[in-house]
């Protein structure tokens, strides 16, 4: 296979080897069920604990108020409903944000379903929830606000401290999708007084299919799956042991190298930014100047779309996102970009690139080398770049 240069890093990173080499035996010979009683098992029970140890400490939490699942689709899920469900009796209204992922967003929606009402906050140009509008929004029957801690599109990290102090002065729970920080951002579950937090392996270097929901002690949640009492009767279900045991290394590993991960994925990122701003005219950064996420790059090509970008770079052999989902047979743009308010001529044009820490200045050079051809390219075959298009200025992303 060609060389491929990854960077679509928000959708999911490659397994660190240290990683794969930790998960191997519990792929072999270490198969036993952490549930039974003889020794065999009990070896393994102790490497679950172990893990969840090292996922704890990633976030500073107590190893008991974190809950393995399949993923982090799987803990919005538990953390949306659980608490819908757990407290339907004491109201059937909650809050979360336009620009949530999918997966905390259909929760919500299908919760519509069983009595409870949703508000959606608005967000700034930048990605920001307004927190203005939250106060208003919080009603005597609100039983959770569920607000991401940053976005996994354009990047912005909202302001959770104070949400969940706003959310405190009126009894309320709130959960964070913390997917896209966790590993990232050192993280402090206790300093935050955060209620409930998802997190998920794949997208800090450990396997799919293996995530975590941290729950305050004493937060009431109903279990989304119904069975044997694994993962103290909130989570029924043999354990993935593999996955946990890789989830338990990559938080490890993550905690271990947050910093100098942090150096040297900003400092590509920002050498990417540049070079696209000084190479591409009318070229619009989205998400927050200075709180977003240090790996993540989302920018506006003005006149092209941005699913002809991505054929045109995959055909390089660059793997990247964008916001418009033509894929899904539809050329609506993003729920998150409509949310920022883009003007319609620059938000199909999108393109999401994402590191991570495996990334090299290889990497940046390439995109750098094809990407101004291919827009030069585009933009001279769209009807949407006019003469007096490359002139007009964009009003409102500066
Ligand atoms: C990837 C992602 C998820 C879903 O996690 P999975 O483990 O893939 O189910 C949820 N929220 C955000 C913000 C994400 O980026």
């Amino acid at each position: 296979m060609d060389r491929i240069y990854y960077l679509d890093s928000n959708a999911t990173t490659p397994l660190d080897p240290q990683v794969r080499e930790a998960m191997a035996p519990y792929l072999a010979e270490r198969f036993a069920n952490p549930s039974a009683i003889y020794k065999f098992a009990q070896g393994v029970r102790g490497e679950v604990e172990a893990a969840r140890e090292n996922v704890a400490q990633l976030i500073n939490a107590d190893p008991e108020e974190v809950i393995f699942t399949s993923g982090g689709t799987e803990a919005d899920n538990t953390a949306v409903k659980g608490v819908a469900f757990a407290l339907r009796d004491k109201g059937r209204h909650l809050i979360t944000s336009q620009i949530e992922h999918h997966a905390v967003l259909s929760a919500c929606q299908y919760l519509e379903g069983f009595g409870f009402e949703n508000t959606l906050l608005p967000v700034d140009k930048y990605g920001i929830v307004d927190l203005e509008a939250l106060k208003k929004a919080i009603r005597r029957d609100t039983v959770l606000i569920t607000i991401m801690h940053a976005n996994n599109e354009i990047g912005t990290i909202e302001p959770i401290e104070a949400i969940v102090q706003i959310a405190h002065e009126h009894g309320i729970s709130v959960h964070t999708d913390a997917v896209q920080t966790v590993g990232k951002l050192s993280i402090d579950v206790k300093g935050l007084g955060i209620d409930l937090l998802s997190l998920s392996g794949h997208k800090i270097h450990g396997p799919k299919g293996i995530g975590a929901l941290y729950v305050r002690k004493g937060v009431k949640l109903d279990p989304l799956l119904h069975g044997g009492h694994h993962e103290r009767n909130r989570r029924a279900g043999t354990e993935n042991v593999p996955g946990i045991i890789g989830l338990g290394k990559a938080a490890s590993v993550a905690r271990a190298e947050l910093s100098q991960n942090e150096k040297r994925i900003r400092a590509l990122r920002d050498m990417l930014e540049k070079g696209i701003l000084e190479r591409i005219p009318e070229v619009y950064v989205n998400g927050h100047p200075e709180k977003r996420l240090f790996n993540t790059l989302n920018c506006c090509l003005k006149g092209i779309e941005g699913e002809s970008i991505l054929l045109n770079l995959d055909f390089e052999g660059i793997c990247a996102s964008s916001g418009s989902a033509c894929t899904s047979g539809s050329l609506d743009p993003s729920h998150v970009l409509l949310a920022i308010d883009l003007p319609h001529e620059v938000v199909h044009g999108s393109l999401r690139l994402s590191l991570n820490k495996f990334n090299t200045e290889e990497d940046v050079d390439k995109v750098l080398e094809v990407l101004p051809t291919i827009t030069e390219r585009l933009r001279g075959m769209s009807p949407l770049w006019g003469k007096e298009g490359a002139k007009t200025k964009h009003k409102s992303a500066d």
